[in-house]
């Protein structure tokens, strides 16, 4: 089974409606569905905070914390697809910088759930 770490959209989540950390990110890793090509253990769910400054040393911690380099960083679907967008960088300039500063494969987005 893959290690995987998920990012999600902290303003969003604050927001309290939909919230990506609230189920759906985890029953697709679970799965296997959406975005997981097979069911998967999430070993870091890392909160993004605005401007988006932490994500990076954020999700480098908690890969270091949790002793498990994961195999993937998934961006939940609501921060890879937030309409509106986010005011400081889009899901790919995201993903690149996590990518650049971990080394691991970002991928886009995690359910399709509504
Ligand atoms: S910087 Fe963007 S992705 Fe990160 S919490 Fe703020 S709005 Fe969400």
């Amino acid at each position: 089974m893959k290690n995987v770490a998920v990012v999600g959209c902290g303003a969003y989540m604050d927001s309290g409606y939909g919230c990506p950390g609230e189920w759906r990110c985890l029953k697709a890793a679970a799965l296997g569905e959406g975005k997981f090509t097979e069911p998967a253990r999430v070993i870091a769910f890392v909160k993004c905070e605005c401007p988006g400054r932490s994500a990076a040393p954020n999700l480098g911690m908690a890969v270091k914390l949790a002793g498990i380099k994961p195999d993937a960083v998934y961006l939940s679907s609501c921060l890879a697809g937030a309409k509106p967008g986010c005011p400081y960088a889009t899901a790919e300039e995201l993903a690149s910088i996590l990518k650049d500063k971990t080394g691991i494969p970002v991928i886009l987005g995690t359910h399709d759930y509504h």
